[in-house]
């Protein structure tokens, strides 16, 4: 499998960086896990316009899935003709969101076809190869963390999540664990929300991953720094902040 990061700014665009979309890819399959704005720039700069063959989206909060608005247009009118639908895995709302956000004036637009939803609830189903297995974690609206297995490999992806089990057992053994880390350890941080590079580190561990990549630190506020050197101290194995472009092959 190949992870490649299009963006990775946490709650809004970077200087430097998209909100969160992450593009996994096997046997020449492309599966986009969460778009977030601005990373419709990257996913062209890094894979292609149309190289996505189904969406995952973990979570209705607009960092992670606004460029699905703009990619509506990018598919509807594509110069060669209309695009077939892609399938969307989503939370269950994601249609009346998706649509509302890019619709009319004063009613919601039919989007179904540009996107087949599915909607996502607790447990493991197939994208194309992949083996994809999701559980709700600990975040205020109805957000999935991720586990996706090809050929005896494995990567996890936190979404938003505050401390939880959930992402323990989602994340064990994997091999690349994609894990937030918005807050700075020592802040006033409010409960069941997001991680610190300590606590993303500490889930880890607990997991026993082989290596952890950290993501949606938020630029404006934190700190590569100390969020590195907390979730270091937490975690012997290698760990790396992700950046836009970055590709892990595994
Ligand atoms: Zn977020
Ligand atoms: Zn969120």
């Amino acid at each position: 499998m190949r992870l490649t990061v299009l963006g990775c700014a946490g709650s809004f665009p970077g200087p430097e960086a998209p909100c969160s979309a992450y593009l996994v890819e096997a046997d020449g399959f492309r599966l986009l896990v969460d778009f977030g704005p601005g990373s419709m720039s990257t996913l062209q700069r890094f894979s292609g316009l149309y190289n996505v063959d189904a969406i995952l989206l973990t979570h209705l909060h607009c960092d992670h899935m606004l460029d699905a608005c703009s990619y509506i247009v990018a598919r509807r009118y594509a110069p060669s003709g209309p695009l077939p639908p892609l399938p969307v895995y989503a939370p269950v709302a994601a249609p009346e969101r998706i649509s509302a956000a890019y619709g009319g004036e004063n009613e919601p637009m039919a989007i179904s076809d540009v996107y087949t939803f599915y909607a996502l609830q607790p447990g493991s189903f197939p994208i194309g190869p992949l083996h994809v297995t999701v559980d709700r974690v600990n975040h205020p609206i109805e957000t999935y963390g991720v586990r996706i297995e090809h050929e005896g490999r494995v990567i996890t992806y936190s979404a938003d999540t505050a401390a939880c089990d959930q992402l323990i057992r989602l994340a064990q053994g994997a091999d690349l664990f994609l894990c937030e880390a918005s807050y700075l350890d020592g802040a006033d941080n409010p409960p069941d929300l997001h991680l610190t590079g300590r606590e993303a580190a500490e889930h880890a561990t607990k997991a026993e991953v082989g290596r952890l990549l950290l993501t949606h630190l938020v630029p404006a506020w934190g700190s590569e720094a100390l969020t590195l050197e907390a979730a270091q101290a937490a975690f012997e194995g290698p760990i790396d902040i992700v950046r836009p472009g970055a590709r892990y092959d595994i």
